[in-house]
């Protein structure tokens, strides 16, 4: 079943198809995939293009895209209750015109007495460098630029020496490709902003696995990674990661996998 699209799915998809030769996406004879749309085929083909086509029928697609619920928190000395106090994005930004000059800041509160912090975001900068879709952004606190820009690991640890992260995330899952009698499932994650949760204990919680156990089956080769590095497992999820597990051992793959796997617990006929 195929759940939908996301609209930066449609965008991938869109760029698949002109990055191939059509001749190399409909060259195989025995393809079987059900899927009806010639983009769908287009994306297999893309993404196992280094596989024959025989893995790529047994294999149940799916992206988890990883969206951390709370942005780090930058630790400021506080000129209102004094000390190190941590500081949280109030959403909104300031901005300062000089002429042709522009100074804006994204607003930080204190946790504990809401004295405000002034984070830079753009200083003494040129009004005809600054692009016209970020400047929209800024003069109008545009609510998703903003919360993108909270999640600016980078920046804020030019500020601070102490950033809090935190690990709890929310997960959207959509299928990309399924197929009958599926014995593979990749898992490619999209992380739109930094996460501080490790791979290990996401892919623990989500499939229901000990994270011993992961690592065993990652050992033997039954846990894959693209990119495959070490102790990728035991770090920071990194986006466009993709994660395979041969699961064809496994009895339980339609009724315990694919629920977990694909976020549908709808029972099927
Ligand atoms: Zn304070």
């Amino acid at each position: 079943m195929f759940i939908g699209w996301w609209r930066e799915t449609g965008l991938a998809l869109l760029q698949c198809a002109t990055a191939t030769p059509l001749s190399q996406l409909f060259s195989h004879p025995q393809h079987r995939h059900t899927a009806p749309a010639r983009v769908f085929s287009c994306t297999i083909s893309v993404d196992f293009r280094t596989e024959d086509q025989n893995d790529m029928c047994k294999t149940l697609r799916v992206r988890w895209t990883i969206i951390p619920k709370t942005a780090p928190q930058p630790w400021i000395a506080c000129g209102g209750c004094g000390g190190l106090r941590a500081f949280q994005s109030s959403g909104k930004i300031r901005l300062n015109a000089n002429g042709r000059k522009l100074d804006a800041w994204l607003i930080y509160k204190c946790l504990t007495c809401e004295r405000t912090w002034n984070r830079p975001i753009l200083e003494r900068r040129n009004v005809r460098d600054i692009g016209p879709a970020v400047l929209e952004a800024l003069q109008s606190n545009d609510p998703h630029w903003i919360r993108a820009e909270t999640f600016n690991l980078d920046a804020l640890r030019h500020k601070s020496l102490r950033v809090d992260e935190f690990a709890e995330v929310e997960i959207a899952k959509e299928i990309q490709h399924e197929t009958t009698n599926w014995t593979r499932l990749a898992i490619e994650l999209t992380v739109p902003v930094a996460t501080s949760t490790r791979l290990d204990r996401l892919l623990a919680s989500e499939l229901k696995l000990s994270r011993s156990k992961l690592q065993a089956l990652h050992a033997e080769g039954m846990v894959r990674t693209d990119p495959e590095k070490a102790d990728i497992l035991r770090r920071r999820i990194r986006n466009r990661t993709v994660v395979t597990i041969d699961l064809s051992m496994e009895t339980e793959r339609e009724r315990s996998w694919k629920p977990l796997a694909t976020g549908n617990y709808a029972v099927e006929q």
